[in-house]
This record gives C-alpha cells, structure tokens and sequence, in this order.
C-alpha cells in the first residue's frame, strides 16, 4: 500500500499528535478540511488511523502489511468457493472426460448414490486412465479415483489463508468444500457443497490488489 506524501504527511502528524480532529490536521498544514477528505478516506479505509467521533483520527497502531494478514486470516472459504461438479462413483471416465470440458473444470468429486463424499478425480487421472487403453466408455471414475479417506478437504469456515496453504503443501489444484451429513441410510459421511480451487485463491488476490 504506497501513499501519497499528503496522506504520509497526516499520517506522521496523527501518528505524534492523535487523537486530532480533522480541523486541527488541516489546519497544521495549511489546508481546508474539504481538501483533506478524500486523504482522510483512504487512510481510514486501509485501516492505518482510526476514526472516532467526537473524539478524532487516531493512529491504529497497524501496518499495511498486518492489515493485509489480517484480512487474509478473516476471510472464509464460503466466501469465494465456487459450485462443486460432481459424478457419481459409476460414471465412466470418458463421460468424466466430458464433463470436464462441458463444465469447465479442472477436477470432478465423486458421491455416492446418497450424495456422499467419495473420491476425486483430476486431469492427469483421467489423462493416465486414457493413456492406459482402457476401454473408456466401460471404465467407472470410482475405480481410478483418489478416494476417502485420503481426501484434502476444507468447509465453509476454515480461513482463505490455510485453505491456500493446504492446496500448496498438499500439492493439489482444488479441494472439496464440505459439511457433515448422514445420508438415508444412516451412514455418517460428507456432502460436497462448494469447490475451492487454485483460481478462486488467485481471483481473491487480485481483488485484494484491486480494493481501495
Ligand atoms: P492434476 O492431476 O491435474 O495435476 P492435481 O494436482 O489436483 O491435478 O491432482 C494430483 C493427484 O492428486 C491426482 O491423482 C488426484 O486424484 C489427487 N487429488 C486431487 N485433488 C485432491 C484432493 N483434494 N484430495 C486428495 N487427492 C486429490
């Protein structure tokens, strides 16, 4: 985050002199408060001072660098996930193939018949499979699948910052978003409600980038 040398100039006067009111900051350096207002914005925006009424711009005590991590820290899975695309355990690979292309995605999650969590299927998988000589259109995903319990996976609530993390360490492009559920059947499982992958990470970095 680059300031202007106005905005540095009131930050320093803030910084020594907070709590100070808008008046007294113009006044210092010989400016109107009209022409303060949009200085005075973007730095309570980037959360370097704070503003309280009555009572004036303080200096909050955070560099933009920790105001960065923190941002990171608080933003949730659920809030930049994408719909998950999902097949069933007995679909064949070359339909799987299909739907990739159909469906814009880099990787398929399995569910059983009562909507479970099963396995994963990528393009190299796929790729492998086809290269094989499988006959394809016979060939189920459920056989050539990474399946439970080896599955990285991630919910609503778990932070962008360790999703990412997990993405980068455990070497994969995308993780299901999950929830626990007990299909009709009794059985205690996870339902696949959204898909984070590689591209949602980098969409929320460049509209971090793009804020202010
Ligand atoms: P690609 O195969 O296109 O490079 P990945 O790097 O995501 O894609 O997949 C590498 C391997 O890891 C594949 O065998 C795939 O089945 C498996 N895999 C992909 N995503 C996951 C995940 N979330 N959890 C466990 N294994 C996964």
């Amino acid at each position: 985050m680059e300031f202007s040398k106005r905005q540095e100039a009131i930050l320093e006067i803030v910084k020594k002199q907070g709590p100070i009111t808008g008046e007294q900051i113009a006044e210092k350096l010989s400016l109107t408060r009209a022409t303060l207002r949009p200085d005075m914005a973007i730095l309570t925006m980037s959360g370097v001072i704070g503003a309280r009424p009555r009572v004036g711009y303080y200096f909050s005590g955070k560099t933009p660098n920790r105001i960065i991590t923190e941002r990171l820290h608080k933003v949730k899975v659920g809030e930049i996930k994408s719909l998950p695309v999902v097949v069933g355990e007995k679909c064949a690979v070359y339909d799987a193939v299909v739907t990739m292309f159909t469906e814009d995605v880099g990787t398929l999650f399995v569910v059983s018949e009562g909507g479970l969590l099963e396995g994963v299927v990528s393009r190299k998988d796929l790729l492998k499979t086809t290269l094989g000589g499988h006959d394809i259109h016979k060939l189920p995903v459920g056989v050539i699948m990474t399946r439970m319990p080896n599955i990285i996976y991630t919910d609503l609530d778990e932070s962008v910052w360790s999703a990412a993390k997990k993405l980068l360490t455990r070497e994969v492009d995308a993780m299901p978003v999950v929830r626990l559920k007990e299909d009709s059947g009794g059985r205690q499982g996870m339902e696949v409600v959204g898909r984070l992958s590689k591209t949602n990470i980098t969409r929320f970095f460049v509209e971090l980038g793009e804020e202010g």
